[in-house]
């Protein structure tokens, strides 16, 4: 057993018993971790209470690599993740980001995916609210292709062609891009027409376009994305969450 001290973001805790909890932290040097921290709970005594949800620091732990639950030590908060507690659709949407890392299976140490995430949380709680599912949907997008799985939108999945500017596709989850309009025709991936495709395009470079169109379906074409290539079809229930407080419920 090593103790070891690294870069960390809190995604989620919970009690384990009376006095204690368990707290599920993506760190930079051991990738997702799980720790028991005996002596704390929310709402504990001043200074042993639980870090908020989403703070950034440094986790201490004592780490045995054959163990899936390593032992708490400290954790230094560095950024608090107050903010993002404060607002419900703010967490929602940091809580979509934490499920698709948590959902990915085998998360390695990645530096990369530790930045992506932590630079997201920034962005989220700093967002005017009228951006705030854009800049959900395009960090979204930004640490998927960051654990691997960029979607191709340009070329055709099927034939290798280019897309016209005009063209209409449909989305190929399978082979996890756009089929052109040839390849289309027997296919029944959703429709995307060549305007979602250009703010697709954009979100996936980590811009939110101005004005966002058919957000809803946008964000079902991440959920059904991220089903379909990351969590193995598990149910994301924070995009249900997500989506029903951005007002897009069925
Ligand atoms: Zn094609």
């Amino acid at each position: 057993m090593s103790v070891v001290s690294t870069p960390a973001v809190l995604l989620r805790s919970f009690n384990y018993s009376e006095t204690s909890r368990v707290l599920k932290l993506y760190t930079k040097d051991l990738g997702l971790v799980s720790v028991m921290a005996k002596g704390i709970r929310r709402g504990g005594a001043r200074g042993q209470g639980c870090p908020d949800t989403f703070s950034r620091g440094e986790l201490t732990a004592y780490v045995r690599p054959t163990r899936d639950l390593q032992t708490f030590k400290e954790f230094a908060v560095e950024e608090a993740g107050t903010a993002l507690g404060k607002d419900v659709l703010r967490f929602a949407g940091a809580s979509v980001l934490a499920e698709i890392v948590l959902l990915h299976a085998g998360s390695d140490a990645s530096s990369e995916i530790f930045e992506r995430l932590t630079d997201a949380l920034r962005r989220i709680e700093a967002e005017p609210k009228a951006g705030i599912v854009g800049a959900v949907l395009a960090e979204a997008w930004l640490l998927v292709a960051t654990l691997g799985y960029e979607p191709q939108i340009d070329l055709c999945v099927h034939c290798g062609r280019a897309l016209g500017t005009e063209e209409v596709s449909r989305f190929d989850f399978s082979a996890g891009g756009v089929r052109c309009s040839d390849c289309a025709f027997d296919h029944s991936g959703p429709l995307v027409g060549p305007g979602a495709r250009k703010q697709l395009a954009a979100l996936l470079q980590g811009t939110a376009p101005e004005v966002l169109g058919k957000p809803r379906a946008h964000l079902r074409l991440l959920h059904d994305f991220v089903a379909y290539h990351i969590s193995g079809s598990s149910p994301l229930k924070a995009f249900r969450v997500f989506g029903a407080l951005a007002g897009f419920d069925e």
